[in-house]
Formats: structure tokens, C-alpha cells, sequence
């Protein structure tokens, strides 16, 4: 087999078999098929799509390509562990916030996470934001803190879905991230990688996801708990809402900070009720309850008694971050300049584009132009008005920070372009469409 040969067989739109796919996955996973291969391949996929089974085909073939994990070490017969993971979104700290308070009612939680992938954020990126906090964990560690703390984060490592990885990063910077197999693979991949029982997934739709439509988010949602279910996983999928950006804070320590304000009952509200919709049905499936909205009211009451937050500061010593920064978070990254974008007329906002804010914040220098690009952890992007919100003329609709004055500039007309205010007034849309559990 050639690798040449599948990369057109795809780009012609034919079906690539199992044996194709796990050869070209093993070949790039091992470096005998070069980057500039594998990006022409998943480029080909981008125009030509994949049926399912060449979905599924594909995700296996990236599971095989590093270790699977054994997380219940140490565990008593029975225990189950839980994970969940996004689709991806802009402000999207959901993981932040939901994975200790779910570690908090006693549900172990072991996470692989991503970087930022296109104008998305990434859990590990946001993490990173915290001195001397560490992602690349052995399989030893991993366990072992699972065990220890009863939460663990950590990123792909050279064992544990490697080929995930590599194509993560190379899709992040050539354009080939909202496609339908490659998110389902890379998410799979990483989840079953890392051997939790029950996993719940946070399918994300609208201007700031990767699925545009309702029918796409539940294809995503369908076919990732299909290949879940035949692994034996317990699986549950939330479509929600992703048009304006999630809470108010986008960019790495600001949504660090609001997802710790969140642990500490003072998130925004959407925010707030996308956590403990979450949270149930991780519950749910890890064995506490049946009952979903007494699970709600329980995860809710775990971000006011103080049992999520003092869990969060566990895990963040377990892997070598600096309190300091967590009890006082005015000593997380912070930008220089901070300043306004103004309401050019009065009346409610109707709408602020996810993805124009998403790829603000990469301009700013949050995200990645590049592979391997450093990014500056201290600015993003505030709102200060969500939609449906009524807004005055010159009222500041969220506030830019940034360390560069030109990047600022451009960044507050990208943004100011994304809003659209109405005359009439505007009803907040639903954040969670549909459950598929
Ligand atoms: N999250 C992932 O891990 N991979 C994707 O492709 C999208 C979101």
C-alpha cells in the first residue's frame, strides 16, 4: 500500500477500507507518512467526507495507535470512572468547572483534553494558563492521581492516542477541523483511549461550533454514542446551543477565572446550567440517581458548599499548579490594555457571533496561527451584554484584552462587525436542544 494511493482514492471520493485507514494512521503515527501527507489526506476528507464505518474505522485505527488505559486500578470491583468532552466551542470552559464537581459527589473522573483547535478554546490550553501546572502525564500518573484525587486532566501523550495528537495539530492551523469523522475519531479516540465507563458528550451547534445544523450535531452525536455503545461504554450526547459564546470570558485565564468563580457559585447563569445539565447526566450514568433534575439541584448545591472549589484546588496541586494563583486569581495572566467595544445604538443585542469572537482571540494571540505556536495566555474577550440583553448607545458590549494596540484595534472592529443590535426586543434562545442518552 501507498499512501499516495489513499490520499486520492479519498480525494476522488471513494471508500477507504479498514486495512487502508489503519495503514495510513499507523504510517503517520510512526512518521514513515510525512505531515504534509496527512494534511492532504485530511483535507480530502473535509471535501469528500466518510460513511460511518469509515468513521469507525478510523476511530479504532487511532485508539490502536498508543496504549489503552486501565483506570480502575485500585480501585473497588464496581467503581465506575466517568469523562466527558465538547465538540468545542468559544468560551467554552465547561470542563473546568464540571469535572471536579463531579470528582466532588464522589464519581471518578480521568480526562483527556485538547489544545485550541481553529477559533475554539482548549481545556488544556486554559490549564496551562496556571504556573507549573503539567499535561503530559505517564499512564502511571494518570492512574495514580485518578486514585488519589479522584480527578486527573491530562493531554495525549506519545502513549495514549498519539495519532490524535499529531492530526489534532495539524488540523488546528490547514482548515480541516469541522468535519464530521475527524471530530468524531479524535474524540472517540482519546475516550476510549483512556478507559472511563460511562462518558457523556457535549455536542455543540451553531456559528461557533463546528456542526452549523441541528441534523449534523445529531449525526455527530448519533454516531459517536453508537461507537461508544459497541466499546461497551455507557454513553450519553447533549446538543447545545453554541451562536453566542458560552458565559462572558473568552480566552485562556479569563475563562480559567470564570470557571473558577463558577466552582465558587458566582458563574454566569447560561454557564451555570450548561455545568449541571452536564453534571447529571454524568450521575446518571455513573450509578447516583435516575432522577434528573434532583441531580441538577445536587450538582448545583456542590458549587455553593464549597466541595467542588476545594476539589479544584486539589487537582491543581496534584498536577503541579501554583496556588497561589488559584486562591488569588489577580495573579493569573492578566493583559495590559483593557478597553471597550461600544454599543452603536440602542435596543437588544440579537447577536453576537461565536466564531467572530473565537477568532478574535486567536488574533489577539490567544490561539495558534502555526503549529506549535506559543499563545499568550492573558487575553480574550469580556461580555458585558449576552443576547437578549437591552443595550444603550455607547454602553460597553464586552471589553477587549489584549497586549498589542493593533491587535486590539482590529479586534474590536471584528467583534463590533459579529454584533447586530435590534429595535425590538430579542428572547434569549435555549441553550440544550436535545439529550440522545
Ligand atoms: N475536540 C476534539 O478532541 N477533537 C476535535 O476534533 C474537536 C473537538
Amino acid at each position: 500500500m501507498r499512501a499516495v494511493d489513499i490520499i486520492v482514492k479519498k480525494r476522488d471520493g471513494a471508500e477507504l477500507t479498514a486495512a487502508e485507514i489503519k495503514f495510513f494512521i499507523g504510517g503517520f503515527t510512526d512518521g514513515s507518512i510525512p505531515d504534509y501527507q496527512a494534511t492532504a489526506w485530511a483535507m480530502a476528507i473535509y471535501f469528500q467526507g466518510m460513511t460511518d464505518a469509515e468513521a469507525t474505522a478510523l476511530t479504532l485505527a487511532m485508539l490502536r495507535s498508543g496504549q489503552q488505559l486501565d483506570p480502575h486500578v485500585d480501585f473497588p470491583p464496581g467503581a465506575v470512572v466517568v469523562d466527558k468532552h465538547s465538540t468545542g466551542g468559544v468560551g467554552d470552559k465547561t470542563s473546568l468547572a464540571l469535572a471536579p464537581l463531579v470528582a466532588s459527589l464522589g464519581l471518578p473522573v480521568g480526562k483527556l483534553s485538547g489544545r485550541g483547535l481553529g477559533f475554539s478554546g482548549g481545556t488544556i490550553d486554559k490549564l496551562e494558563s496556571i504556573a507549573g501546572f503539567t499535561v503530559q502525564l505517564s499512564n502511571e500518573a494518570f492512574v495514580r492521581q485518578l486514585h488519589d484525587v479522584g480527578l486527573v486532566i491530562g493531554s495525549q501523550t506519545a502513549e495514549l492516542a498519539p495519532a490524535d495528537g499529531k492530526l489534532y495539530a495539524l488540523r488546528d492551523v490547514s482548515g480541516t477541523v469541522p468535519v464530521l469523522p475527524l471530530i468524531a475519531s479524535s474524540i472517540m479516540s482519546k475516550k476510549l483511549a483512556s478507559g472511563a465507563d460511562a462518558i457523556v458528550l457535549d455536542v455543540k451547534v451553531g456559528h461557533g461550533a463546528f456542526m452549523k445544523t441541528q441534523a449534523d450535531a445529531r449525526h455527530l452525536a448519533r454516531l459517536m454514542v453508537e461507537i461508544g455503545r459497541n466499546a461497551g461504554r455507557r454513553m450519553s450526547a447533549v446538543i447545545s446551543a453554541m451562536d453566542e459564546p458560552l458565559g462572558r470570558a473568552v480566552g485562556n485565564a479569563l475563562e480559567l477565572k470564570e470557571a473558577m468563580a463558577a466552582l465558587q457559585g458566582s458563574g454566569p447563569s447560561d454557564f451555570e446550567q450548561l455545568v449541571v445539565t452536564l453534571a447529571a447526566q454524568m450521575l446518571r450514568l455513573g450509578g447516583l440517581g435516575s432522577d434528573e433534575q434532583i441531580l441538577q439541584n445536587q450538582a448545583r448545591e456542590q458549587l455553593r458548599n464549597g466541595q467542588a472549589w476545594e476539589k479544584f484546588r486539589q487537582f491543581i496541586a496534584a498536577q503541579g499548579g501554583d496556588l497561589r494563583q488559584i486562591d488569588d486569581p489577580e495573579l493569573l495572566p492578566s493583559a495590559r490594555l483593557i478597553e471597550p467595544i461600544r454599543a452603536p445604538a440602542a435596543g437588544w443585542l440579537a447577536e453576537i457571533r461565536a466564531d467572530a469572537v473565537g477568532l478574535a482571540v486567536v488574533e489577539l494571540g490567544g490561539g495558534r496561527q502555526k503549529k506549535g505556536d506559543s499563545i499568550d495566555y492573558a487575553v480574550g474577550i469580556v461580555l458585558e451584554a449576552k443576547v437578549g440583553d437591552r443595550v444603550e448607545a455607547g454602553q460597553p458590549l464586552c471589553w477587549v484584552h489584549a497586549n498589542d494596540p493593533r491587535r486590539l484595534a482590529e479586534a474590536q472592529a471584528q467583534v463590533l462587525e459579529a454584533c447586530r443590535i435590534s429595535i425590538e426586543p430579542v428572547v434569549a434562545p435555549p441553550l440544550v436542544y436535545e439529550i440522545i442518552s
